[in-house]
């Protein structure tokens, strides 16, 4: 055995369940094509959505269904042609996202959010990564008085409900926060709870240096397959062969064609999103990430300038980057925020692993005794990395876990 668990992944996910795992006391290895935090965790919004309670759901109005039909929306695109291969996860994931499911949805998830900037702190603080967390939340844009008063609603809901703190911003109060937003945006929400990061591919790199610090070994190589060994399992690469007494399956969107051979059907479809930096024209600056809701984009302070980052790409994982909606995103941005020019010529793409129920898979995987299941955090993986950490190692190590983890057993999908 070269290890008592192989970790397959470093993204986010994986180097937060191995530091939680060494933390116990066992001898952890991580495996990765590429190195750490390169895949959907080097390029997202950045931000630990501590306020999103209600998961992003299908909207199951006719009226936001016809929009979406047109194919024109910049928060929404799909390659027509994909849609059929994914028919079944849709059906799912429209009928998780009627309201009394998504609600349940939600509390089931709620536990995992409860803890995740406590988790985040304290890797933050072993690994001296300060300097990448901003603890002062980030604005929600409105562009209009109807969907300013319709978030008054929200910020009083959300306090009374889930004792989230966020500050209904008139003209005046969003000038004063981000003195460089144009008058598009008449008022906003602030959400305090949340902290952005200013570069998500190095807080996970960095927390996969504390690993190797601690004596984790991080191992290269693109994982080929996934078998049985004796008590074990056996893990083959384009390079070595790897053996472990247990195995954790942490390859984001690519987790479930890893487990097709092995009888396990996971409905996990990659949500492409796209980003692009910009600078800003002359000395504007913006102070907080800032959502465009009714667009559909994020803007990001990031350590590489102002990261602009999309919504759902629905389409072959395999295609190459394109510029749709970030094109159709940056005339809108343009409204709200001088954005300079694009700093790179060729678009980051990265894929949320996303379930139909919009909950993540975490536990031992049924009927396979030693293979463990991590992925599937779609659109809050930064989030919840270290949560899912935690509650994993909790898990396989027979203590009594701080959430329950049965609203993310792999059964619910068979
Ligand atoms: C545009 C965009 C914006 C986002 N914004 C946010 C946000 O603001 N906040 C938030 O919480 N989340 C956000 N997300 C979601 C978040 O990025 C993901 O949920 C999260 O990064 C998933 O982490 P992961 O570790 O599961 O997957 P990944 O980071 O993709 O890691 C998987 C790893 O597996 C490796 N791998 C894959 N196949 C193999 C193989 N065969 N062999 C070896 N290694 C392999 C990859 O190299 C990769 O390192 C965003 C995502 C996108 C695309």
């Amino acid at each position: 055995m070269t290890s008592q668990v192989l970790l397959l992944g470093a993204g986010i996910v994986g180097v937060s369940v191995a530091l939680h795992l060494q933390e116990r006391g066992l001898s952890v290895a991580l495996l990765d094509r590429s190195l750490p935090g390169e895949g959907a965790s080097f390029g997202n919004a950045g931000l630990l959505e501590r306020c999103c309670v209600i998961p992003y759901a299908i909207p199951r109005d006719w009226r936001s269904l016809f929009g979406h039909a047109s194919n024109l929306k910049a928060a929404v695109h799909y390659d027509p042609t994909f849609l059929p291969r994914i028919a079944r996860w849709m059906f799912g994931y429209w009928q998780a996202s009627r309201h009394d499911r998504l609600m349940k949805i939600a509390g089931e998830l709620l536990p995992l959010l409860e803890v995740c900037l406590g988790e985040h702190d304290r890797l933050v603080t072993a690994a001296g990564l300060g300097h990448l967390v901003r603890r002062q939340g980030w604005i929600e844009v409105m562009r209009s008085a109807e969907t300013l008063d319709a978030g008054a609603e929200r910020v009083a809901l959300m306090a009374r409900d889930y004792g989230l703190a966020a500050d209904l911003l008139d003209r005046g109060a969003l000038a004063r926060l981000e003195p460089s937003l144009m008058d598009a945006a008449v008022g906003g929400i602030h959400w305090r709870d949340p902290y952005s990061i200013t570069d998500p591919g190095a807080l996970t790199k960095g927390y996969a240096a504390l690993f190797e610090e601690r004596g984790g070994t991080i191992l290269r190589g693109a994982v080929t397959s996934l078998v049985r060994d004796g008590a074990g399992w056996q893990v083959k690469t384009d390079g070595e062969t790897q053996v472990a007494e247990r195995v954790v399956v942490a390859l984001g969107a690519h987790s479930a064609t890893l487990l097709k051979p092995l009888g396990l059907s996971v409905p996990l479809v990659a949500k492409r999103g796209h980003h692009l930096h910009y600078a800003g024209v002359g000395d504007a600056m913006l102070n907080h990430a800032v959502l465009d809701e009714e667009v559909g984009y994020v803007l990001a302070p990031m350590t590489r300038g102002i990261r602009l980052t999309t919504g759902v790409e629905l389409a072959d994982p395999n295609d190459p980057p394109n510029r749709v909606q970030l094109s159709r995103c940056e005339v809108k941005a343009r409204e709200i925020f001088p954005l300079g020019q694009p700093l790179e010529d060729t678009p980051w793409l990265g894929l949320r692993p996303a379930t139909p129920d919009m909950k993540p898979v975490i536990g031992e995987a049924p009927g396979l005794p030693g293979l463990w299941l991590a992925f599937g955090h779609a659109h809050h993986g930064l989030t919840l990395g270290p949560a899912t950490g935690r509650l994993l190692a909790e898990m396989m190590t027979g203590e009594a876990p701080f959430a329950d983890p049965r609203p993310f057993d792999m059964r619910r999908f068979i």
